[in-house]
């Protein structure tokens, strides 16, 4: 069984959304996860980006974000009124300032508008994945998981947040991810498929130099690479999946033929690689075979690309 989980870049331009939908032929995948809508290209910004904004006092974003779903609709064919949808949140805000329920609202209409789409159940977060003293409430959230899953066949799970205590609870910047790790851990997937805009893990950062994706990664090694530069994926996946026997498939919705990076608990990974830690003006550079047996380097700010572009040679 594989959940899936699709970033923002999934939801914001119709060639991906499409490409949702064919997935979804598969019922082999069971649950989908997702983040808000993301930027359509370099100039336009994420839904999240725009609420924070808003929470900000930029009441201009409230256009920006209706016009981000209104897009969604056209290219789903969905229909929902979602201008009066999005003033309720925006009232209720208004009254409460709880800025962790404005923000998961992003996830939430995402979620909705693509369960309508795909034509499976959505069952909210609020449904499903519960915290208690600030760590996932297992039991709980398991027996909600399978339950909707049995009920349902298949289910669409809205991205981002949890809720501890009757309030939300939201996951940092990029917790799509998590969401999609806790679900396919509660459902136990075999896979857990994160589709996103890159064909992967890459041998060094993509902002450095072009590479290759990473065919297969153990768990230890992707601790590694996300507590340095490599933010493909959420830190916390890692330590979510590593202790279960859930394989982690990244890749890329605008290649999904592709067979992107997989990463399991299985020690071996195919490739080293090349991450590099910023802070201040120094840069340390890790050149990996993995994730025991690697070497650092100590650079500089204005250095550092040059020298990770020469040592790429040694992972060849
Ligand atoms: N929408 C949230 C963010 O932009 C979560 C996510 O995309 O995974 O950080």
């Amino acid at each position: 069984m594989i959940v899936c989980k699709f970033g923002g870049s999934c939801t914001a331009l119709p060639e991906a959304i499409k490409n949702i939908k064919e997935l979804a032929r598969d019922t082999d995948r069971k649950g989908f996860v997702f983040s808000a809508i993301g930027r359509e290209s370099k100039e336009d910004k994420k839904v999240t980006d725009l609420l924070i904004a808003y929470s900000n006092g930029a009441q201009s974003a409230r256009e920006k974000i209706l016009e981000k779903y209104k897009k969604l609709l056209k290219f789903t064919g969905v229909r929902v009124k979602i201008k009066s949808r999005l003033c309720e949140i925006f009232n209720e805000y208004l009254k409460t300032k709880d800025r962790s329920k404005l923000l998961s609202r992003g996830e939430f209409l995402t979620a909705y508008i693509m369960s309508k789409y795909l034509n499976i159940k959505f069952v909210p977060a609020e449904k499903l994945l519960f915290y208690s003293g600030g760590a996932l409430d297992f039991d709980k959230s398991r027996s909600r998981a399978k339950f909707y899953l049995s009920k349902y066949g298949r289910i669409v799970v809205p991205g981002f947040y949890a809720i501890e205590n009757g309030k939300i609870k939201l996951f940092s910047r990029g917790g799509g991810d998590v969401s999609g790790a806790l679900v396919s851990y509660l459902l136990d997937a075999e896979i857990y498929e994160n589709w996103t805009d890159i064909e992967g893990i890459f041998e060094v950062n993509p902002s450095v130099l072009k590479s290759r994706p990473i065919k297969t990664l153990s768990y230890n090694d992707l601790k590694l690479m996300t507590s340095l530069d490599a933010k493909v994926v959420h830190e916390e996946c890692a330590n979510i999946l590593s202790g279960t026997n859930v394989k982690l498939n990244v890749k890329s919705i605008f290649a999904p033929q592709k067979e992107g990076t997989l990463i399991s608990k299985n020690d071996k990974s195919s490739s080293g690689y090349i991450c590099f830690a910023q802070n201040d003006d120094s840069v340390k550079i890790y050149l990996c075979k993995s994730f025991k047996d690697y070497i650092i380097f100590n650079s500089t700010k204005e250095n550092f690309k040059e020298e990770i572009r020469n040592l790429y040679s040694f992972l060849k």
